[in-house]
């Protein structure tokens, strides 16, 4: 049976102390059964927020890693750093290191093999940009991001990644994917994954929906046989909505 899943991701958002008290708020929170909880705050205050979460079931993310594995790369940061501090995720090719940071493919795919490599739990995102859905080409565009990024990974590799869906439009415009939209495209990748590796293996894959996921949509996205859970931007940083997410299988 495969995770429900609900990650939150801050990107470059809060001070050190605000991202303790949301921490404290989300630890206060009755979290549902069976729900994997992920937070991905900013690289600095991973170390610290893996400390305070030691004695809880939710997990720590990063919200990036360098394809490289150590070395001359000033400025960046190692999968097996992260790992050696108990981070747990990672989220891989965001739509915005795709755009603003000129991340291709081929990168995204390196980046997968260090975090894989560092027994890291990467979140492979993919997702069209409007004209692309526009001009009917969303399925293309998600499939190569797929075939390019992720399915040159064994079965065994494959089974620990995790797939976040996310409509380039979507993301931080309050424009959510109806949830039609969304198990389509859900439905979509799963059989994907089915073709190029085994159905058990889809089967057993979570696909996260991301982009203007929040306390009010969730429970009709998440209603949708295919989608397993959200990856959460701005919901994220209020306590209250992320765990009001949390509560909407
Ligand atoms: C995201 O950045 O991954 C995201 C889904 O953002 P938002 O929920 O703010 O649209």
């Amino acid at each position: 049976m495969r995770k429900k899943i609900v990650a939150g991701n801050w990107k470059m958002n809060t001070s050190f102390k605000e991202a303790i008290t949301l921490i404290e708020e989300i630890k206060k929170s009755t979290i549902p059964n069976g729900i994997e909880l992920i937070v991905n705050p900013p690289f600095v205050y991973c170390q610290p927020l893996v400390q305070l979460l030691k004695s809880s079931t939710i997990k720590l993310g990063a919200q990036n890693c360098s394809e490289h594995q150590s070395g001359a790369f000033t400025g960046e940061v190692a999968a097996a750093m992260l790992q050696s501090i108990g981070v747990t995720y990672v989220i891989i090719g965001h739509s915005e290191r795709r755009s603003f940071f000129n991340e291709p493919d081929e990168t995204i795919a390196k980046k997968i093999n260090q975090a894989i490599h560092s027994e890291l739990c990467p979140i492979f995102c993919c997702g069209e940009q409007l004209s692309e859905r526009e001009a009917n080409n969303h399925f293309e565009i998600v499939k190569t991001q797929l075939e390019n990024g992720l399915f040159h990974l064994s079965e065994t590799d494959f089974k620990k990644v995790i797939i976040a869906y996310e409509p380039v439009w979507a993301i931080g415009t309050g424009i959510t994917a109806t949830s039609d939209q969304a198990q389509e495209m859900h439905q979509f990748i799963r059989t994907l994954v089915s073709k190029h590796y085994t159905h058990e293996i889809a089967d057993n894959c979570s696909i996260l929906y991301g982009g203007s996921c929040n306390a009010s949509n969730a429970k009709e996205l998440f209603s949708k046989p295919d989608v397993d859970g959200g990856l959460i931007g701005g919901a994220s940083l209020k306590a209250a909505d992320f765990i009001a997410i949390a509560h909407s299988f």
